[in-house]
């Protein structure tokens, strides 16, 4: 089956799909984006990615491309183009084409992409096994909370971290404490079975995967503390973890090269990890 795109209100062959060399999200990073995953045919929480798309749209004065129906249409109408049973969609708006120049152009109207591709899920012996992350300083802008397509920090600390046989980098703000990672968000476990997370801010991405992971945590009782965590409390912790709508849950049992705990995936983020699984198989 040849892959097909929706851009700016066409469905093309994917080779052809193109925009234009004065789209403000080429020349300026100046959109937005979401990634959903398929999995056995349906999409796994669309109602909080669109809710996220709304929100970063806002935050950045661009209009919604078109309303919530419609484009609910498009998104299936590409994966069922593209056979994807499994894997995910990508969704990005632009502000749109016009001449370059900083501010905001005065008629551009918002490009809207729409793409998708079998891609998941990731293989299953990371989340066997476990992955390494390093950790870097976070070098990125004061509004992580917004899902900008402009993402050269996080380009340079996913390929640091590749360099480094690693998985992820984590990203270390001035106080020395973990923000998240390029494109997963950071939780640990500590001693007392109590899993923390940094709050959500300003300096972080509101993780779908995060939001679907504290629902159970909240379902099943444990423990939950939403707070900042420093390196240092990360290496020593019992157990640590990610999550992304790429990644899913994938235990960390390496950070900067030293083990975490006796190096093996813990006993809650297995827990978690399953039941992920079951709410991402469930949940449309
Ligand atoms: N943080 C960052 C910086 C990200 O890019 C992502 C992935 N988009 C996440 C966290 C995880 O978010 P989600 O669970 O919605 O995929």
């Amino acid at each position: 089956m040849s892959r097909v795109a929706y851009v700016a209100g066409q469905y093309l062959p994917h080779r052809q799909a193109a925009v234009h060399i004065e789209d403000r999200g080429y020349q300026f990073g100046d959109g937005v984006y979401e990634v959903i995953a398929v999995t056995g045919g349906h999409l796994v929480d669309e109602g909080r990615h669109l809710a996220r798309l709304h929100r970063s749209l806002t935050e950045l004065r661009i209009n919604q491309p078109m309303s919530d129906s419609a484009l609910k249409i498009v998104i299936r109408e590409v994966v069922r183009r593209n056979g994807v049973d499994t894997g995910i969609v990508y969704l990005q708006v632009t502000r749109g084409v016009a001449p370059r120049d900083h501010a905001f152009p005065k008629a551009a109207k918002p490009v809207l992409v729409v793409t998708s591709r079998r891609s998941r899920p990731p293989d299953p012996r990371l989340g066997r096994e476990g992955i390494a992350v390093i950790t870097i300083p976070d070098i990125r802008w004061q509004r992580c909370d917004i899902k900008s397509i402009a993402l050269v920090a996080a380009v340079l600390g996913k390929q640091q971290a590749r360099e480094a046989s690693a998985y992820e980098a984590w990203q270390v703000d001035r106080e020395g404490q973990v923000t998240e990672g390029t494109s997963t968000n950071a939780w640990i476990v500590t001693a007392d079975n109590t899993v923390v997370t940094r709050a959500t801010d300003h300096a972080i991405l509101n993780g779908v995967t995060r939001a679907a992971i504290l629902d159970i945590i909240h379902r099943e009782g444990y423990r939950l503390d939403e707070r900042p965590f420093t390196v240092a409390e990360a290496k020593a912790a019992p157990e640590a973890f990610l999550t992304s709508t790429t990644a899913d849950l994938l235990p960390i049992v390496r950070i900067d090269g030293a083990p975490v705990a006796d190096g093996k995936p813990g006993p809650l983020s297995r827990k978690l990890r399953d039941a992920y699984f079951r709410h991402a198989a469930a949940a449309a």
